[in-house]
């Protein structure tokens, strides 16, 4: 009955070292180990390497989440985690060899590798002028560091224990199914031991830290807004982040966010400006003081006898942003204006205006003609309500025609029967 099985990966194998068939229940398996277990036990001149066989078996299945692993995954999935003892039913154990940790590291080593830790992102605000003039800020963080007193131990004599949670591995697994043949693992940092795997008697925890391994630090950092930096743009402090044990510490990282401006827009390397006219200076000519982002007025000027036509654009060269690490070098300053038109004009201005600009065209229709016109009334209309309203007229006429077909079909079906 207990030949020794051929060794294969398949999921048969156990069933056939205890004997029993693979729709056994937990009472037949356990009934099936006893029995083979005094059978072939090493003190009573038993096979120890049978025996250490029957152990093995009866570990996996006698725990239903080892046996729904092997049912699906066979011996394979399962071997590297075997404690080859039998007896503890750690889920851990299966599946280091899933997550490709080692099961034989031992004790509180277990679990730790070397991780990084992780970026601390902090948004910056800054202004457009200070994007485009360069800044400096201080900015005092806390930030947690390796704790002195104790060299990040944590305890005073430097022992610690395996943490009885996550058995020392600083993860833990949750297995879930979710339909048949189909399971998901889920692994995630221990909560006992915040995922370092150990834990530190309360009577040998360090009094500066007390246990923690790290304290909190005030930092000032000096974040260099450079030139032409973009809005979004990230600045970066190497490995000043969050401090832990074994642990390569991340940076620190600021990401430029620009307020909006209430004069410019920016787009890379341009500045983009808003400029409306009265209709005598597009007509005659202006001059306004703009002031620049660096506090310089610039004065800008029409050129003579030059009309400025609504929504026109012109722009200044060199007076656009600083282009970033060649802050010599700037962008282009857009400027566009737009023309404040009169809502009315008195008869007399009328006539004064006709007088000085360029003649109407001239009428080429007669009286006679005109007589036969028809007359007409414009009036004011608001473009944007107006494509609006068609919108919603054309989706109720299409809904109406949707029904119309909808009745000219069931028409048609009244008609054959
Ligand atoms: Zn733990
Ligand atoms: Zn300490």
């Amino acid at each position: 009955m207990f030949g020794r099985a051929p060794k294969k990966s398949d999921n048969a194998r156990y069933y056939e070292v205890l004997g029993v068939p693979k729709s056994a229940s937990q009472d037949d398996l356990k009934k099936a180990y006893r029995k083979a277990a005094i059978k072939n036990h090493p003190d009573k001149g038993g096979d120890p390497e049978k025996f250490k066989e029957l152990a093995q078996a009866y570990e996996v299945l006698s725990d239903p989440e080892k046996r729904e692993i092997y049912d699906q995954y066979g011996e394979d999935a399962l071997k590297e985690g075997m404690s080859g003892g039998g007896g503890g039913h750690d889920p851990f154990d299966i599946f280091q060899s899933f997550f490709g940790g080692s099961p034989f590291g031992g004790g509180s080593s277990r679990g730790r590798r070397q991780r990084r830790g992780e970026d601390v992102v902090h948004p910056l605000k800054v202004s457009l002028e200070e994007l485009y003039n360069g800044t400096s800020k201080k900015l005092s963080l806390s930030r947690n560091v390796i704790c002195r007193k104790c060299n990040g131990k944590g305890s005073k004599s430097g022992a610690s224990m395996t943490c009885p949670g996550c058995h020392g591995s600083g993860m833990k697994v949750s297995i879930r199914q979710l339909g048949p043949g189909m399971i998901q693992q889920m692994q995630h940092p221990c909560s006992d031991c915040k995922g370092t795997g150990e834990r530190i008697n309360e009577k040998d925890r360090c009094s500066d830290c007390k246990g923690e391994k790290v304290v909190p630090e005030k930092k000032v950092l000096e974040v260099v807004v450079e030139k032409g930096m973009q809005n979004g743009q990230k600045i970066s402090f190497h490995g000043e982040a969050d401090e832990a044990p074994d642990t390569v510490t991340g940076d620190i990282v600021f990401v430029l966010q620009q307020k909006e401006h209430p004069k410019f827009k920016r787009k890379g390397e341009d500045l983009f400006y808003e400029h409306s006219l009265s209709l005598t200076e597009a007509l005659c000519g202006f001059q306004f003081v703009l002031n620049h982002l660096d506090g310089r007025q610039l004065l800008i000027k029409s050129n003579q006898g030059e009309v400025v036509k609504p929504d026109q654009n012109k722009a200044i060269n060199d007076e656009g942003m600083p282009i970033y690490q060649r802050p010599f070098m700037k962008g282009k300053l857009y400027i566009h204006f737009t023309v404040d038109f009169p809502d009315s004009l008195a008869p007399a201005q009328s006539k004064a205006l006709e007088a000085v600009l360029p003649p109407k065209p001239a009428s080429q229709l007669m009286d006679m003609e005109l007589d036969e016109c028809e007359e007409t009334i414009l009036h004011d209309v608001n473009m944007k309500e107006e494509m609006r309203r068609k919108q919603v007229q054309a989706q109720e006429a299409y809904e109406e025609d949707e029904d119309d077909l909808h009745g000219g079909a069931q028409r048609v079906q009244c008609a054959q029967q």
